[in-house]
């Protein structure tokens, strides 16, 4: 019988990852399948763009495989038997179940609606394709025809790119950007400064350490006790894991993530590999990398070719990791490309503008070529990557 790898999720990093198993693996011997809960390749990055309404192009996963040996399953993984080597699938006609001997777990994020009271009844997220289209079709009209504000909460990098989308596609629109720390906590100083200028200039209000407490269907209450009225929230303020992990009885930490070894395997399970946002891997300053395709593109490269050096007895060749530089997009026409140091804290060199839109603009594309047909081992990846040891 050929060695089923199951990949769950085709995000940026479970897309890669199946692609990248099937081309190293002979595939008479190794069957590779992919599941996710969508027919189409969601570009999560570009989900602010959606939320004001802009057409974005769509891929089916379907048609990113064809012609690599992966096959595809639209469904939704309800539930992971790890001891029978199983998952359960919920799919439009019924539950199925699907068998495993390798399991490659990228379910991702989605918005944390848990931890501050009133957001998951009355904001809007953008950590999924069904609330970005929610906003742009249900809340724009509405904000533009009653002036009401809208909250954009979130002082990352994902609340500062959806505060100027929103102010560059609609001027008139009232937008405030709230932040519970300092705006852009990663950024340096400089970039920082610009981030505000461009701010300025499109009007939107900010508001920095301003922690909120719960939201309303009014608006904002603060931890102060200050309300702050709105028409719509955006709730960019933290990204939380799907349960999965931790309910099939994988060794996770406090938020659900998966804790991995360095192939990214699980540390309890030895058939399960996870990757992208769904795992844990620490820096070796020992904290955690962030939540980011950055980091979720090298973990797929990671565990795919650990996977395929173990399929086909093949030496596994040393990944290594690092971070060179945090993009952000402030609208279409101005961006901040931040340099950083390997373990992503920043450094003094930045620059901005039209250049660094276009940075921005083509490492998305890339992000998104990469997961759909870059799955090759390319040079300058085992250059740039650098694992921390
Ligand atoms: C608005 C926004 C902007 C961002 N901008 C950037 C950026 O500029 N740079 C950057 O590096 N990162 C950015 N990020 C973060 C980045 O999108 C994520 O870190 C990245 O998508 C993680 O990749 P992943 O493969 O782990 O998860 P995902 O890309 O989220 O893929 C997970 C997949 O699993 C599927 N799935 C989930 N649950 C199930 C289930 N139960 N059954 C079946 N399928 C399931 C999902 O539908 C999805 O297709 C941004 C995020 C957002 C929301």
């Amino acid at each position: 019988m050929a060695h089923h790898v199951l990949v769950i999720g085709g995000g940026y990093a479970g897309l890669l990852a199946a692609k990248r198993v099937a081309r190293q693996v002979r595939l008479d011997e190794v069957r590779v399948t992919l599941v996710n809960d969508h027919e189409n390749f969601v570009e999560r990055v570009r989900l602010h763009q959606m939320a004001t309404g802009q057409k974005l192009s769509t891929r089916t996963l379907a048609g990113s495989v064809r012609g690599s040996g992966v096959r595809v399953v639209v469904g939704e993984v309800v539930a992971l038997d790890r001891r029978a080597g199983q998952v359960i699938l919920r799919t439009e006609e019924r539950s199925r179940v699907i068998g495993y001997d390798t399991l490659v777990y990228a379910l991702g994020s989605g918005a944390d609606t848990e931890t501050v009271p009133g957001v998951a009844d009355h904001a809007y997220s953008l950590a999924d394709v069904e609330h970005a289209r929610a906003f742009a079709s249900k809340a724009l009209g509405e904000l533009a025809v009653s002036g009401r504000r809208v909250c954009v909460v979130g002082g990352g990098l994902t609340g500062i790119e959806t505060a100027a989308e929103l102010a560059e596609f609609y001027p008139d629109l009232r937008v405030c950007l709230v932040s519970g720390e300092v705006l852009g906590p990663g950024l340096s100083k400089g970039g920082r400064a610009h981030v505000r200028r461009v701010m300025s200039s499109l009007d939107v209000e900010v508001m920095e350490y301003a922690k909120v407490k719960e939201v309303t269907a009014d608006g904002l209450v603060l931890v102060d006790g200050t309300c702050v009225e709105a028409g719509a929230v955006i709730w960019n303020a933290g990204f939380s894991v799907p349960t999965l992990a931790r309910e099939s009885g994988l060794e996770v930490d406090g938020d659900g993530r998966a804790l991995v070894d360095d192939t990214q395997r699980s540390v309890s399970d030895a058939n399960v590999y996870v990757i992208g946002d769904a795992a844990r891997v620490l820096g070796s300053d020992g904290r955690e990398l962030r939540m980011a395709c950055a980091t979720g593109i090298p973990m797929a490269v990671i565990a795919a070719d650990a996977i395929a050096a173990r399929l086909t007895g093949r030496t596994l060749r040393n990944h290594r990791f690092q971070y060179i530089a945090q993009i952000v997009s402030l609208g279409r026409g101005d961006g901040l490309c931040q340099f950083v140091r390997p373990d992503d804290t920043p450094r003094r060199v930045f620059f901005t503008g039209r250049p660094a839109a276009r940075m921005k603009e083509l490492l998305v594309r890339l992000a998104t070529l990469r997961s759909l047909y870059l799955t090759g081992p390319f040079p300058v990846r085992r250059r740039h990557l650098v694992r921390m040891p």
